[in-house]
C-alpha cells in the first residue's frame, strides 16, 4: 500500500490534472452500497517485511475468486482507511491474489477504486520522482522515480474491464500498488545501499515497538 505524508498527498491531489482523473473513475468503479466498509467492517493486520506474502507473486484473479474477493474488498478498505492509507495490495494483509484498492482522498469524499488483475499497460517516456512510503515500511519514506503517466487495464467487482490513464500521484500509487503484486516494494526502486539502509531501520524499529 502506498502511504503518504497527508500535507503531501492533499498538495498532490490538486496537481493540475489529476481531477478529471479521479472524476471518471469515481464514475466508472463507485462500489455498490453493500460494499462499502461500515463501521463495524474488522480491519486486516498488514503485513511487514521479512514477511513472505510481501516478495510471493500473485495469482490472477479468477471467475471463482470473485466472492472471495467481494467479501474481502470491505475489509482491506476498511484497514486502508483506519491506517491511513491511499493504497493497500492484497499480499499485504496475505493473500496471494492479484487485488489491490486505491482512494486518495479518504479525508473527503471517498472514492475508493478497486483494481481486480491490474496491468499497466502503457507508460510515458518521461519521469517523475515522488516522495513515496508503504504501509508495509510502516514510518519510511524515500524518493522514488516512476514512468509519469501509466494508462492501466484491470477489472471491477463485476468483472468488467475498465481503463483508465493517470498522472501525478495516482500514476505512482497504481505503480506502488501494481508492483506490490510482483513482490516488488518501493525500496526495491532505491540503490542497494539506500535499500539496506530503510530495512534494516524499519527492521530495528519494529523490534523496539515489539519490545514496548
Ligand atoms: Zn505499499
Amino acid at each position: 500500500m502506498l502511504s503518504a505524508r497527508p500535507a503531501d498527498a492533499r498538495a498532490a491531489i490538486v496537481w493540475a490534472g489529476l481531477g478529471r482523473y479521479m472524476a471518471g473513475m469515481h464514475a466508472t468503479t463507485a462500489l455498490p452500497a453493500t460494499d462499502a466498509p461500515t463501521a463495524d467492517t474488522p480491519t486486516l493486520p498488514i503485513l511487514t517485511p521479512p514477511h513472505p506474502s510481501l516478495r510471493a507473486r500473485t495469482r490472477k484473479v479468477g471467475p471463482d475468486d470473485m466472492d472471495k474477493v467481494r467479501g474481502m474488498v470491505p475489509q482491506m478498505l476498511a484497514t486502508m482507511y483506519a491506517a491511513p492509507g491511499i493504497g493497500l495490495a492484497a499480499p499485504q494483509v496475505g493473500v496471494p491474489l492479484r487485488l489491490a484498492v486505491v482512494d486518495l482522498q479518504p479525508d473527503d469524499a471517498p472514492a475508493p477504486v478497486v483494481l481486480v488483475n491490474p496491468e499497466i499497460t502503457r507508460v510515458s517516456e518521461d519521469w517523475a520522482v515522488r516522495e513515496e512510503g508503504c504501509l508495509s515500511l510502516p514510518g519510511q519514506y524515500a524518493d522514488v522515480s516512476r514512468p509519469a503517466r501509466v494508462h492501466v487495464r484491470y477489472q471491477d467487482l463485476n468483472g468488467k474491464v475498465q481503463e483508465l490513464e493517470a498522472e501525478g500521484l495516482l500514476a505512482a500509487c497504481l505503480q506502488h500498488e501494481i508492483d506490490h503484486l510482483d513482490g516488488v516494494l518501493f525500496v526495491d526502486h532505491l540503490s542497494a545501499l539506500k535499500r539496506n539502509m530503510i530495512l534494516r531501520r524499519l527492521a530495528k524499529e519494529l523490534k523496539q515497538k515489539a519490545a514496548g
